[in-house]
């Protein structure tokens, strides 16, 4: 069943996204070649205890972590570990709080040092088709259409879209109703109602579409060894424009 939220759980949801996004932001500082992604993940545990929130992964699942930090080829779900980051690599770093009962979700793909023209387009245009598909996400169309908003943009681009994985409803659970994928056809699926919460998060392939399951059973990998980039932010579904709940301005200083 879908739920659409009161506006009392719409701000509560802002609250968790508005500490994802600066937790983010807090790693985003500390992202640099020689890092390691378990001190990232320190980073954002810290920063999330310290706001009296929870991170909201961690234990999620059997998750061992509060980050979920993807280098390369890994698509989502990559296990922080002792990995350095290295000079030209992009990393997927996804986030999730849990305040006052509520979740919080969102993820930005950042460049380590400087990095190849070519991951830098692929960044940009994962980026730019997650507010493709927010444009979409308004009460009376449909969940296809913020899929093929994302979907036909990226393949206009010559990127790939992973099937295996979508975005999610949002709320006491991290993951509720309805699924969100980032492919679809116009004017398919389930309506979509004012005041619905969900997470949009474009998974994006350079190459192929196609993915394999690491060896941990979490870690999503590219079958082709190619670049994938993921950006996700959380949207309470409005008439006209979608109200975006998290936000990157922290992560790009349009906020300090
Ligand atoms: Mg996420
Ligand atoms: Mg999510």
């Amino acid at each position: 069943m879908i739920k659409v939220k009161t506006s009392e759980e719409i701000e509560l949801l802002r609250e968790n996204g508005i500490l994802v996004s600066k937790t983010l932001a807090e790693v985003g500082k500390h992202i640099a070649p020689g890092v390691t992604t378990l001190e990232l993940d320190k980073v954002a545990e810290e920063f999330i205890r310290d706001n009296g929130a929870e991170p909201g992964f961690l234990g999620y699942n059997g998750f061992p972590s509060t980050l979920c930090i993807s280098v390369n080829d890994t698509v989502v779900h990559g296990f922080p570990s002792d990995y350095a980051l290295r000079e030209g690599d992009i990393v997927s770093v996804d986030c999730g709080t849990t305040y006052k009962g509520y979740n919080g979700d969102s993820a930005y793909t950042f460049a380590v040092g400087e990095i190849s023209e070519a991951d830098r387009k692929l960044l940009e245009v994962t980026k730019a088709s997650l507010y493709k598909g927010i444009e979409a996400a308004v009460s009376g169309g449909r969940i296809g259409d913020i899929g093929y908003a994302v979907q036909s943009y990226c393949e206009a681009n010559g990127y790939s879209v992973v099937r295996e994985l979508v975005g999610h409803g949002l709320g006491r659970h991290l993951h509720e109703s309805p699924e969100v994928p980032n492919f679809g056809r116009r004017g398919h699926g389930v309506k979509l109602l004012e005041n619905m919460v969900i997470c949009i998060e474009p998974m994006i392939n350079q190459g192929k579409k196609d993915v394999y399951l690491d060896d941990n059973g979490w870690g999503v990998i590219t079958c082709d060894h190619r670049k994938s980039a993921h950006f996700e932010l959380t949207v309470a579904i409005k008439k006209g424009k979608a109200d975006i709940l998290s936000t990157f301005d922290f992560i790009e200083n349009k906020n300090n």
